[in-house]
């Protein structure tokens, strides 16, 4: 297998096999985010792609998942994504599902059949990742998505009968917009009514514009309390009909897991339980945290 530069993928994917069929995200935009910055996005040719698939079906009988990187690779067009999935489908006769990162463009640029095509071949979870329900939130990072764009995007993938997860990050509209960016983001939530929702912590990834505007002072990051207090204000905003919630990356100081509605107030009990003592112990360490 070639792997060009840093690998990321959901931890959901961690006994995956990572097949590499986009280089670096095709956005690549986003201010807070460090991940793909020293990639151009390029498409990797395909013969390369079979090559990697030809070389893991030594492995075959152990592989039931696969997870395309990088960033965004449900940007490929259908004329590219759909020999790449059946390829995967003839090497691993064990294949119980596919994953995938996509964007709001990535999605909207495919209809729900063809969605529903990819799903036929193996696409079981689309990764997308959502940051905040506030506008402002997500023009002032520079994600590139409208609400009701991705809002859309959400329900072509629901429509096409795949798993949506998605990510959503605790911080990112500073001190100064902490309330309102959780709030709204709960509330997106609801509206969107995904199968997973992340929630991750602002983590300052050096070089990027979100770190140079904490150096200059224009941005300010929620302390520890408040990552917490939004952490239970976006949880009281949700209504959804059946989520599995969880704020247990190693970026949170608290981990949560929870499926919502049905342990909402235990939850929304247990955050305040930590906030009311306010004692760093039951926190995770600051040297312990990570993207
Ligand atoms: S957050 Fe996602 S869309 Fe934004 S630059 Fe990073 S990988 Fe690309």
């Amino acid at each position: 297998m070639r792997y060009e530069g840093a690998i990321y993928r959901p931890p959901s994917e961690a006994d995956s096999l990572i097949l590499q069929v986009t280089i670096g995200c095709s956005h690549n935009k986003c201010t807070f985010c460090g991940s793909f910055k020293d990639k151009k996005f390029r498409v990797r040719k395909f013969g390369e792609i079979k090559e990697d698939i030809e070389e893991a079906k030594a492995y075959a009988k152990y592989i039931r998942k696969v997870f395309l990187a990088d960033g965004d690779a449900l940007i490929l067009s259908q004329k590219r994504l759909l020999p790449i999935l059946q390829a995967i489908k003839d090497a691993f006769p064990k294949l119980e599902r596919i994953g995938i990162y996509g964007n709001t463009k990535s999605i909207l640029n495919k209809s729900v059949e063809e969605l529903k095509v990819l799903k036929d071949l193996g696409v079981g979870i689309i990764y997308l990742g959502v940051e905040s329900g506030d506008q402002v939130v997500l023009d002032m990072v520079n994600k590139g998505t409208k609400l009701d764009d991705t809002a859309e995007a959400a329900k072509r993938v629901k429509d096409a009968g795949i798993i949506l997860s998605v990510t959503v990050l605790l911080g990112l509209g500073g001190v100064e917009r902490s309330a309102i960016h959780a709030e709204e983001t709960g509330k997106f939530l609801s509206r969107i009514d995904p199968d997973y929702a992340g929630a991750l912590s602002v983590i300052l990834v050096p070089g990027t514009p979100l770190a140079e505007a904490v150096k200059k002072g224009t941005f300010q990051v929620p302390t520890p309390y408040q990552l917490l207090e939004e952490l239970a204000i976006m949880i009281r905003n949700t209504n959804v009909t059946h989520t599995f919630f969880a704020s247990n990356h190693a970026s949170n100081y608290l981990p949560v897991k929870a499926w919502l509605p049905e342990e909402k107030e235990k939850t929304l009990k247990a955050i305040q339980y930590v906030l009311d003592r306010k004692d760093p112990a039951l926190l995770r360490p600051e040297y312990m945290r990570a993207l």
